[in-house]
């Protein structure tokens, strides 16, 4: 096992979060003894679990996961696209357990966040000197009056990939020529904030490719703009003349009401019966992360943005789409670049050590055809007043008007990012 100076890991630190997913070299230390136990094993958890054994080769890292197998929400659009199986989505643990983490398939069902003790449906009791808490979100179901979880058997969200996915892709196989599918999209905050509008060019490739150019697909939005929306835009017309149709919220989008069983979605002005129903409704963290206290009024998680450490409890950490990260979406990448931040704090407090504060990357890509990408990307670091922002002069986004080629590139740059990013967390 090799050593290293105090100086050098907090130089290495400071460059692990700012580079993102490109990763942090393996370091080691005789580190005194310690236990992490990670909670959820997604695009946040698998990350924070293996960098923190990475970083503290020495420390017993735990991390637990309610499902055997995970399975990707990004690109899981694409399945409904006809671009992809499930099985690309799908991954196991067992690359991390050769790396010597524990991985322990059970769900946590209370956790003492002063005493940091993890209570397990299993019968597990778990006591750590840290815990990294990464467990999604929940949908809030009831927040649009009619939906709640057995409307989504009638009209899936497929806001978590797996079955829900599976079951609106077998609607939209079986949706007429001519047919209306309305996709309803929720209001801020949300994961994945472009995910509803690449949706629904995935559905629009679906259809065209299946010779339904009648077909509507009609947005209903909670809110008057969103994501690259200059760019989804001109891509739906590019690629799918009129067949998307979004309205938002001011236009008379807002849905108040959806009736499960006649798929009609009922905004202020109109019923708008489909034939395909997608409601994609409000959510909050993972019911775990509220259930034990660790969230404000907000529904979501208020943590120190410069560590990932809770607000609510000292050695606690919440990464991911459960916590609030200021300017960051949610999104995979990320819950990657935090995970990676929370990891080297963990890190730090173990050996002692400070850690710099980080620039936390993102990027988003969404295809809108197979041969059709476009992204943006954003760098943040934390300001004066404690919130991460936009670093200024950073980030960008896809041009608007660019040539074919430059949109075939991004499709190819956006599968190499998931390539990459669940390799990371998998292997
Ligand atoms: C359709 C769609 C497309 C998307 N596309 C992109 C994209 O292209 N790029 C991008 O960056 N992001 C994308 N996202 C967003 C991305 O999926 C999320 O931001 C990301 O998954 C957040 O990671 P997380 O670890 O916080 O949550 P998750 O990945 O959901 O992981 C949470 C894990 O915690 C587990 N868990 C929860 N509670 C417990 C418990 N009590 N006990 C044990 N385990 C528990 C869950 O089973 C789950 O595996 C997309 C999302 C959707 C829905």
């Amino acid at each position: 096992m090799s050593t290293m100076n105090r100086r050098d890991f907090v130089k290495l630190a400071g460059a692990a979060t700012a580079v993102g997913t490109v990763g942090f070299p393996m370091v080691g230390f005789g580190a005194p003894k310690a236990s992490v136990v990670v909670i959820g094993g997604g695009y946040a958890g698998a990350i924070a679990a293996k960098y923190t054994k990475l970083y503290v080769p020495d420390a017993e890292v735990t991390l637990i996961e309610r499902k055997k197998e995970y399975i990707s929400h990004p690109f899981s659009n694409e399945v409904l696209g006809g671009e992809r199986d499930m099985k690309s989505l799908t991954f196991t643990y067992a690359g991390l357990e050769k790396r010597g983490l524990k991985v322990l398939q059970d769900e946590v069902l209370d956790i003492d966040i002063v005493s940091k003790t993890v209570k397990t449906k299993g019968g597990k009791s778990l006591k750590a000197d840290y815990l990294i808490v990464a467990p999604g979100i929940e949908i809030k179901w009831g927040a649009i009056p009619g939906y709640g979880q057995e409307a989504a058997e009638l009209a899936p969200h497929a806001w978590e990939a797996g079955p829900q996915t599976l079951l609106l892709k077998k609607q939209i196989d079986a949706m007429p020529d001519g047919g209306l599918l309305v996709i309803v999209a929720p209001a801020n905050p949300f994961r994945c904030p472009p995910g509803p509008y690449e949706r629904a060019a995935q559905i629009a490739a679906n259809l065209t490719h299946a010779g339904k150019k009648k077909a509507k697909i009609m947005i209903l939005d909670a809110k008057d703009a969103f994501s690259k929306q200059a760019l989804f835009t001109e891509g739906w017309k590019h690629n799918y003349g009129d067949m998307i149709q979004w309205v938002g919220a001011s236009g008379g989008g807002k849905v108040m009401e959806i009736d499960a069983k006649t798929l009609t979605a009922k905004t202020e002005f109109d019923d708008f019966k489909a034939n395909v129903l997608n409601v994609i409704p409000p959510h909050r963290c993972g019911a775990i992360a509220a259930k034990v206290g660790l969230t404000d009024d907000s529904g979501w998680c208020p943590v120190n943005q410069a560590t990932f450490e809770s607000k609510k409890a000292k050695g606690v950490y919440v990464v991911g789409d459960s916590c609030i990260a200021g300017a960051m979406p949610k999104s995979g990448y990320a819950a990657n670049t935090q995970a990676k931040v929370a990891a080297a704090n963990v890190a730090g407090a173990i050996l002692g050590m400070k850690i710099e504060k980080p620039f936390l990357t993102n990027t988003c890509y969404s295809l809108l055809a197979h041969d059709y990408g476009i992204s943006v990307a954003g760098v943040y670091e934390v300001g004066a007043d404690g919130v991460l922002a936009d670093v200024k002069g950073s980030g960008g986004i896809s041009p608007v008007g660019a040539p074919l080629d430059t949109r075939k590139r991004e499709s190819v740059y956006g599968v190499s990012w998931y390539n990459n990013i669940v390799s990371d967390m998998f292997t």
